[in-house]
């Protein structure tokens, strides 16, 4: 599939589920309300248009939400992706997860045929981290990263860069990191869905967190790409990467190569755009075949947007879109 400005799309996120076990403040409001589980897709449906985007060239799939390990089930839709591995046409099935469940699912999802995994961790200090969360443990998160790692996956840290709350533990992160074997990307914030908070107290340029990590550490800029919007750097005195994803100091949209769907069947072009198409109706049509879902994907496709336009700039000004990270998949 390729786009009105030459980008080839073949890469698909899932958000499996719009709800959590944390409210981390920057993603949700505490009190957020969710959709009906009766508008969901059901697991099987999920699985029949996953492949349908194979068909049409996706050649990674990343399940999120949400988060996608709370969704009932959801090993079955991990068994049913893992099958479309290999021969079949995916290069890779992998998640980005908060950890809270993965010393539960780290070997199925190993067995599923997963071998790289996401894990967000904004903070080391297990104060702080309740705080960011709302209510989570950190002893949970870190149980499930480190029986990620036993299990054989592959483990990479992301953490958002919030201005005043984890500046000053980057080298920290950085050390710990190198010690266990894990990448760290760093995130900027960005302006998705009404959270309590302002965004421009959150908002730090990870330019400048890139200047002061450099008095510490070796890093060297490398052409390494997992596909995603991530410009790394190794460091020499650890041998890992940092990844550093800058969707408002660094305008990534040139590469894009990626669409997202939601939970309930809605294919988003681009994370900072209304504009998408509705899957669910020619799915469930009474009489409709793949092609229907096909032609409506490929005009989707179609419309894909040259890129977004995320700033955030006046203090109380409202999120440049409406819809909440976990709405659409991180
Ligand atoms: N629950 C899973 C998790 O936390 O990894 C998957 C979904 S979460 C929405 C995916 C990623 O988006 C997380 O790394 C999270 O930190 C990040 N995220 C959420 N809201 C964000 C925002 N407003 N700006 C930047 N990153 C955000
Ligand atoms: Fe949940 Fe992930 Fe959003 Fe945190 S970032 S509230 S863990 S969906």
């Amino acid at each position: 599939m390729i786009d009105p400005f030459g980008r080839s799309i073949s890469y698909l996120r899932v958000s499996v589920t719009d709800r959590c076990d944390l409210r981390c403040v920057y993603c949700m409001a505490e009190d957020m309300t969710f959709l009906p589980k009766a508008e969901l897709l059901t697991l099987e449906e999920l699985d029949r248009l996953c492949g349908t985007f194979v068909g049409l060239g996706v050649r990674k799939i990343r399940l999120t939400g949400g988060e996608p390990l709370v969704r009932r089930d959801v090993m079955t839709l991990f068994r049913s992706l893992g099958a479309r591995l290999g021969t079949a046409g995916l290069d890779e099935l992998t998640l980005t997860t908060n950890g809270t469940q993965l010393a539960r699912y780290a070997e199925e999802l190993h067995a599923a045929g997963v071998r790289r995994v996401n894990v967000s961790l904004d903070t080391l200090d297990p104060a702080k981290f309740t705080a960011a969360t709302r209510w989570g443990k950190i002893d949970k998160t870190l149980d499930g990263i480190f029986a990620a790692k036993a299990a054989g996956l592959a483990v990479k840290i992301n953490a958002v860069a919030l201005k005043g709350f984890n500046e000053d533990e980057f080298d920290r992160m950085v050390a710990w990191c190198g010690e266990h074997g894990f990448d760290l990307c760093l995130i900027e914030t960005m302006p998705l869905g009404e959270i309590e908070a302002d965004r421009t107290d959150q908002y730090l340029p990870l330019s400048l967190v890139r200047r002061r990590l450099a008095q510490t550490w070796t890093l060297t800029d490398t052409d390494y790409a997992t596909g995603g919007p991530a410009r790394y750097v190794t460091v020499a005195e650890t041998g890992r990467r940092i990844g550093f994803i800058t969707p408002l100091t660094h305008n990534f949209c040139e590469s894009c190569n990626r669409v997202r769907l939601t939970c309930t069947g809605t294919l988003y072009m681009c994370l900072g755009q209304e504009d998408a198409a509705d899957l669910r109706t020619p799915l469930r049509r009474p009489g409709a075949t793949e092609e229907d879902v096909r032609e409506a994907i490929v005009a989707a496709i179609g419309r894909k947007p040259k890129g977004h336009d995320f700033v955030i700039e006046r203090r109380g000004a409202a999120p440049a879109l409406s819809r909440h990270m976990s709405v659409t998949g991180g």
